[in-house]
């Protein structure tokens, strides 16, 4: 499996940082196959984020999710949802190595900028959650 689902979550695009984001991800070879801009409504948000629901930070992670806009993306590369895992860093920015998304752009633990599929099944199920078979591009 060479994809993965990526989201540019609200604080991100609210900053201003999405395009920022985007070329960094290009530059580290991944390819964008699928994308759009959206607002996720609350039902949509506990879905996403459903396997989270017993979590403390369960209600504010959907309260920030569905605040601003988002951009999934469906993105390309070799080894796919472990290289794009590397790229973003840890879950908390104070933890996330030099040089990866979350140390460079986001704001908190939950305010990280971006989401990553974490196995290849989920990310499978993540970008049906988004995307059709025909949304997806080859340049
Ligand atoms: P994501 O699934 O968004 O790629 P992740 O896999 O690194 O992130 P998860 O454990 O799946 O981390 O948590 C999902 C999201 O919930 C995090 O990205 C973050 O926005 C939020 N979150 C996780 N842990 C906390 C926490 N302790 N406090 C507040 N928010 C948190
Ligand atoms: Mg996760």
């Amino acid at each position: 499996m060479n994809q993965t689902l990526a989201i540019i979550k609200p604080d991100a695009t609210g900053a201003g940082r999405a395009g920022k984001i985007i070329a960094h991800l290009e530059e580290k070879g991944f390819k964008v196959r699928a994308m759009r801009m959206t607002r996720l409504d609350q039902r949509q948000a506990e879905a996403f984020y459903a396997v989270h629901r017993e979590r403390p930070f369960f209600d504010s992670l959907v309260s920030f999710m569905t605040s601003g806009p988002v951009i999934p993306m469906v993105l390309e590369k070799d080894g796919a949802v472990a290289a794009f895992r590397e790229a973003i860093g840890a879950t908390n920015p104070e933890e996330a190595a030099e040089g990866t998304v979350r140390k460079l752009w986001a704001e908190s633990i939950e305010r990280n900028a971006v989401h990553g599929s974490d196995s290849d099944e989920n990310a499978r199920q993540e970008i049906g959650f988004f995307f059709s078979d025909q949304d997806l591009l080859s340049i």
